[in-house]
Order: C-alpha cells, then sequence, then structure tokens
C-alpha cells in the first residue's frame, strides 16, 4: 500500500500584465481556481498513474475543501485519513502570472497546519500498514518527523520530497529510505551548489552520509541524478514544449513511488517519472496537468 502524506491548497491564478508594485493596482484576466498543494498533487499524480493510493491530509469545511475530497475519490484515492477540518478554509495560494511567464506566489497553510502530530495519532494504525510513504514539506515538520519514524520503524520505505526547500534533522533524514531534492533543496540540505553531475554526486554523497541509501536530485529539463545501491547515474528526461512546470515534480515523485513499488528497475522508474512530468509540463495548471497511466504509456511507445 502507497500512502501520500501532506497538503491539500485551492490556487487561485491571475494572469497580470506585470506585477503590481507596493500600492499600485494592475487588471488581471483568466482568473481561475484550480487544485493545487504539493500533497494532493503528488497523491493526484501516483493515484492517476495506476497506483493505489491513501491520502493523509487536512482540507477545510470550505466548498473547495468538500469537493477536493470528492475529486480525490473520483481519482480512486482512498481518503479515509482525510479530515475537514471545522471553522477552517483549506489552504491557499494566490499566484500572480506575468506575461513573461514569471510568477509571483503568496501561500498560506489554513487547514494544513492543523495536521499536527494530534491528528496524524489518531491514523497512526492505518500509517503503520504503508509498505511506502511519499511526504513532502508543506505539513509540520514534526507531523513529518512523526510520520517517517512509524512507517519506518514498521518496516515501510519512506520517501521524502523535501519541498519547499528547509534545513532538516538528522533523526528525519535518518529514517528516510529516498530523498529526492530539486536543484535548490539539494543545496539548501548540504551546502552544496548543484548545477550539474558533478555537484549533485557531491551533494548525493552528503546525503548518503546522512543514511539515506537512495538520492534523486531533479535537475529540470537536464533530467535527474540518481544515486544508490545499483551505482550513480543521471538519467535525461524528454523534451517537450513547456508551458507551465507547475507541478514537474510533483508528477515525477508521484510516478516514481508507483513504478517503483510495482518493481521496476530505478532506471526504468526514472524513465517513466520522466515522461509523466514531461507531459505535465506541456500542460497548465497543477493536477489538471497530471496525466493518466494510458498517457504516459502512450508517449513511452513514441
Ligand atoms: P521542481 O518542479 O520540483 O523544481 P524540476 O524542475 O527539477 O523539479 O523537475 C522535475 C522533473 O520534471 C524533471 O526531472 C523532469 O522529469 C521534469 N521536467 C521539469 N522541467 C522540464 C522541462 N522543461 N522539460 C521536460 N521535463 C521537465
Amino acid at each position: 500500500k502507497l500512502i501520500v502524506l501532506g497538503s491539500v491548497n485551492a490556487d487561485h491564478v491571475l494572469q497580470v500584465d506585470s506585477f503590481p508594485r507596493p500600492g499600485e493596482t494592475v487588471t488581471g484576466h483568466g482568473y481561475k481556481v484550480l487544485p493545487g498543494g504539493k500533497g494532493a498533487n503528488q497523491a493526484v499524480a501516483a493515484a492517476r498513474l495506476g497506483g493505489e493510493v491513501g491520502f493523509v491530509a487536512c482540507v477545510g469545511d470550505d466548498d473547495f475543501g468538500s469537493r477536493m475530497i470528492k475529486a480525490f475519490r473520483d481519482d480512486g484515492m482512498d481518503t479515509r485519513a482525510v479530515m475537514a477540518v471545522p471553522d477552517m478554509p483549506t489552504g491557499v495560494a494566490l499566484i500572480q502570472v506575468a506575461a513573461n511567464g514569471e510568477n509571483s506566489i503568496a501561500i498560506a497553510a489554513e487547514a494544513n497546519a492543523s495536521l499536527t502530530v494530534e491528528a496524524l495519532e489518531q491514523h497512526l494504525e492505518y500509517l503503520g500498514g504503508a509498505g511506502m510513504l511519499l511526504m513532502q514539506l508543506e505539513s509540520p515538520i514534526e507531523t513529518v518527523e512523526l510520520a517517517a519514524r512509524t512507517v519506518a520503524s514498521a518496516g515501510g520505505k519512506v520517501v521524502l520530497n523535501p519541498a519547499p526547500a528547509q534545513p532538516l534533522s538528522d533523526d528525519l533524514l535518518f529514517n528516510l529510505a529516498m530523498i529526492t531534492p530539486n536543484e535548490t533543496e539539494a543545496e539548501v540540505l548540504t551546502g552544496v551548489t548543484v548545477s550539474d553531475e558533478d555537484s549533485a554526486r557531491q551533494a548525493a554523497d552528503i546525503l548518503h552520509g546522512k543514511g539515506i541509501e537512495t538520492v534523486i536530485i531533479t535537475l529540470g529539463a537536464q533530467g535527474a541524478y540518481c544515486s544508490g545501491p545499483d551505482g550513480a547515474q543521471l538519467i535525461t528526461g524528454f523534451s517537450v514544449k513547456a508551458t507551465d512546470t507547475t507541478a514537474a515534480g510533483d508528477t515525477f515523485n508521484g510516478g516514481l513511488v508507483v513504478a517503483l513499488q510495482e518493481g521496476k528497475a530505478m532506471d526504468d522508474a526514472i524513465r517513466f517519472a520522466h515522461a509523466a512530468a514531461a507531459i505535465s509540463v506541456t500542460r497548465l495548471g497543477a493536477q489538471t496537468s497530471i496525466p493518466n497511466r494510458g498517457e504516459v504509456e502512450e508517449f513511452l511507445t513514441n
């Protein structure tokens, strides 16, 4: 069983010509409210890509929260551990996208902050049954630490996508079987400025030194550097016309854990994840851009 623990956000997206300066008002267009949050994105990716996924998360007791629970079920997820928090809005991201493609984002945890140690304690038995647990860092860190400890001590594999970047305790790192930082996150965790295969190797060696068996550093359009028990290599991604890279990393992580759960070899699992992520960058939005299994298989045969 695969469990994803993490955040749920409503992404309020507005297109603007240029960002407003302090005190200025600008007129935008194309307002949309799209489902996002790294936890939800990765859980949805894993489910659409063929995984049997249980999701542990908190939403608000608002319209968006109840619509998200329904959407998760429609994607085939087990939502028994998705909690609706009374008198709280669902997590939110206010996103402005400028004409040149740059974005400016303000987020608030809201209901995600209620995924506390106490809330998780109601679901520890469920969590302990995970063969694999995938998490990110948009949830309270004590909760991430408890979940990692619970699954690792029950013999499950803990995978952490350490995003958004923040320094982590040795105790948390020690409970991880696998970590999947991007370049920025790898630098925050190791102090190594990561930009290519050589610097990725240096950063990966530091993370191995913390007790993590497998390190996968994603390098955007360059692909991913993977270092583990079977050796180390750069696995290039697929070249596509990028429309919106939002949730590329999330789609990669969801695809990766599903492929590994199925017993695919690491290099095949990474190619599967690259294909899923490549399709997602050709489409707009977070969860709206995540492909299903059939689309990825067709992409891989072409
Ligand atoms: P994040 O989105 O977390 O910053 P990356 O930018 O490293 O992560 O991208 C994660 C993965 O998404 C990459 O390893 C690759 O598979 C895919 N990807 C990202 N950007 C592109 C791109 N421009 N073209 C093709 N694939 C991409």
